[in-house]
């Protein structure tokens, strides 16, 4: 029992319109975890076969596991989440058995989605970890062995999420795993302005803050990033004066400069 702590079933309350931008992200994953579910019989008709695994990359904070969550709130579908290293940490033989019963679990709650955040941590390259009898080559396996066997499984869409492409074994990425894979970007100046207009409609923004120049200064942040710097701009103004009405230029500007863009240069050729 203490393998499934980690697991919630639930249907997230998180809504599409609650992510700014990424429309051409939303529309690729509709069509390929709701269409499925929802009209398996356009598939039949056409001959082919629907995605069993979707895999969304990209760097962080830049709204993988809030897409996941709105996927599974707008479709209501149920949700299970793994987080990768949660599953990792196990003794001996857990680990395997964790993965066997989350598919399991996804089984018996679908329709659903059944939802890897961090799965390079589940997922690296064989060969690729040291340590003891590999316990990373073995989970692999497990992995390997219950996508493959989720033609039987019915209505469980295996959605993952990593910031390390690279470090996923290939083998994941066969038709009939990962077959669809999705590069979540870093935000362009449409999503961060949906971004700050998210963020602006639940605070009292002053009027001398203009948000093209906002979204100009902010070119290589992260949506995480984007949010971060709103909070630091209220808390400046709040320091500032604890009586203060708005947040205005002067703190958005003086945030932009303690929420830097963090995403190092080493990784940015994983995504490009
Ligand atoms: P990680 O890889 O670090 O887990 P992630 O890609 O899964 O990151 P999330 O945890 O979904 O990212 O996003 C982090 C936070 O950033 C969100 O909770 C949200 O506040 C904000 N955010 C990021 N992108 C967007 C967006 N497009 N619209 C609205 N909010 C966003």
């Amino acid at each position: 029992p203490s393998a499934m702590r980690e697991v919630a079933i639930d249907v997230p309350r998180v809504s599409w319109l609650d992510i700014g931008g990424l429309e051409d992200v939303k529309l690729k994953l509709k069509q390929a975890v709701e269409w499925p579910l929802k009209h398996p019989e356009v598939f039949v008709r056409m001959g082919i076969r629907p995605p069993t695994g979707v895999l969304l990359y990209g760097p962080p904070g830049c709204s993988k596991t809030m897409i996941a969550k709105a996927l599974a709130s707008e479709s209501g579908l149920n949700f299970l989440a793994v987080k990768g290293p949660e599953l990792m940490d196990k003794y001996v033989g857990q680990s395997e058995r964790a993965v066997r019963e989350v598919f399991r679990k996804a089984r018996a709650v679908a329709p659903s989605i059944l939802f890897f955040d961090e799965l390079d941590a589940l997922a690296v390259e064989r060969g690729s970890s040291s340590g003891a009898g590999n316990v990373a080559d073995r989970v692999l396996a497990q992995l390997l062995t219950e996508m493959d066997g989720i033609e039987q499984l019915k209505d469980v869409v295996v959605l993952a999420a990593t910031n390390r492409p690279d470090k996923i074994d290939k083998a994941l990425m066969r038709p009939g795993r990962f077959d669809r894979i999705i590069y979540v970007p870093l935000p362009d100046a449409a999503t961060r302005r949906e971004i700050f207009k998210l963020q602006f409609s639940s605070k009292p923004v002053g009027l001398d803050v203009d948000v093209e120049e906002l979204v100009c200064r902010t070119d290589t942040y992260s949506g995480a990033e984007i949010t971060a710097v709103c909070s630091e701009a209220g808390l400046l103004a709040l320091e500032e004066d604890i009586q203060a009405k708005f947040i205005m230029r002067r703190h958005f500007i003086e945030a932009l400069n303690i929420v830097t863009p963090r995403i190092p240069e080493s990784l940015r050729h994983f995504y490009a």
